[in-house]
């Protein structure tokens, strides 16, 4: 269906800060021609001194809702007048909806990954979970897996200057969910084993791999069976090392493209009330991925 755009149609976005690279301007314009939501999605890239002032725009042009990305996840839960009970675990948010001047916020990551894994038959319930890297996406995983029933969650950072404040962050996520979560330090490979032996889903939540990066989160598979899934977030590139050396032990591996289309899909439900056909939507941007590849 072509839309045509006139006095009536309404505006949404991502703000964050570089963002010109998102693919989320694709997945909510698709869905907005597939369902006939009479919109368009734009990214605004905003300076930070900026980024108040723009949520402001948002109930002005009384926008359908924005999407929030790095860095102002956290700027954006705060200035927020309402936020869903996982955006208030986590103390961020990645959606905002806008109605009648009021901003709601939510955040669809963690629901995006569950979604990803239910859609290729695994799910998280009762589940033990390993989790590589505790970054902002780690965080969203963990809080939705916590809320929904995951068995136990082992984490691994690296022992820095954040380590300490981390382990207090998630030891209060625990507490608040009955959640069993233990931090790990990501370089113990004594532990990482031990780890593994125990868990059923393996994610890497790290940059490890990504682009032109052909680090590995690990490289002993030797504890790797096929009774594992291993789950990559990143999705440039669609295989990474990592999950190629997997596939090729025959064990089972999903990517971040899931996710990213899932999340998204959760948020455009949110702003819109209107199901982004998802399956249609997955193929779409695999094609173009593989385009780009081979330019
Ligand atoms: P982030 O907030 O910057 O967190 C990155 C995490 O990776 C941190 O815990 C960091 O460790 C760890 N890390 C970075 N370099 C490392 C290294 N050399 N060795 C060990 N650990 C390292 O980033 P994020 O937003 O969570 O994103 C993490 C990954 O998920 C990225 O690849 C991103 O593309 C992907 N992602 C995918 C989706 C999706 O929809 N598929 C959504 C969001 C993110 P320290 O804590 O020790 O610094």
């Amino acid at each position: 269906m072509k839309q045509e755009i006139s006095g009536y149609t309404r505006l949404a976005g991502v703000i964050a800060n570089p963002i010109k690279h998102s693919l989320s301007p694709m997945i909510h314009n698709y869905g907005y021609q597939q369902t006939g939501v009479d919109a368009v999605y734009l990214a605004f890239e905003v300076e930070r001194q900026d980024f108040l002032q723009t949520l402001e725009t948002v109930k002005l042009f009384n926008m359908l809702g924005v999407n929030i990305s790095m860095p102002y996840k956290k700027q954006a839960y705060d200035a927020c007048d309402t936020v869903s009970e996982v955006a208030a675990l986590i103390g961020n948010v990645n959606t905002i909806v806008q109605k009648k001047g009021q901003l709601i916020g939510c955040n669809t990551d963690g629901l995006g990954f569950i979604e990803s894994l239910k859609e290729k038959d695994v799910s998280i319930e009762g589940k033990s979970l390993m989790i590589l890297g505790a970054g902002g996406a780690a965080r969203a995983i963990i809080c939705q897996c916590a809320l929904l029933g995951t068995k136990e969650i082992n984490v691994f950072k690296r022992k820095n200057e954040t380590y300490k404040q981390q382990e207090i962050e998630l030891q209060e996520i625990a507490r608040k969910t009955q959640a069993m979560i233990v931090l790990h330090d990501f370089n113990d490979d004594g532990k990482r084993n031990q780890v593994i032996e125990k868990s059923d889903i393996i994610v890497n939540a790290t940059q490890l791999g990504m682009g032109k990066d052909d680090r590995m989160p690990f490289d002993d598979f030797s504890k790797v069976t096929k009774q594992h899934v291993l789950v990559d977030l990143i999705y440039h590139p669609l295989e990474t090392r990592w999950l190629k050396k997997a596939n090729d032990k025959g064990i089972k591996t999903i990517n971040g493209l899931g996710m990213l289309v899932h999340q998204g899909a959760l948020a455009f439900n949110l702003m819109t009330q209107k199901d982004l056909p998802v399956k249609s939507l997955l193929q779409d941007i695999e094609q173009l991925m593989e385009k780009k590849k081979e330019n």
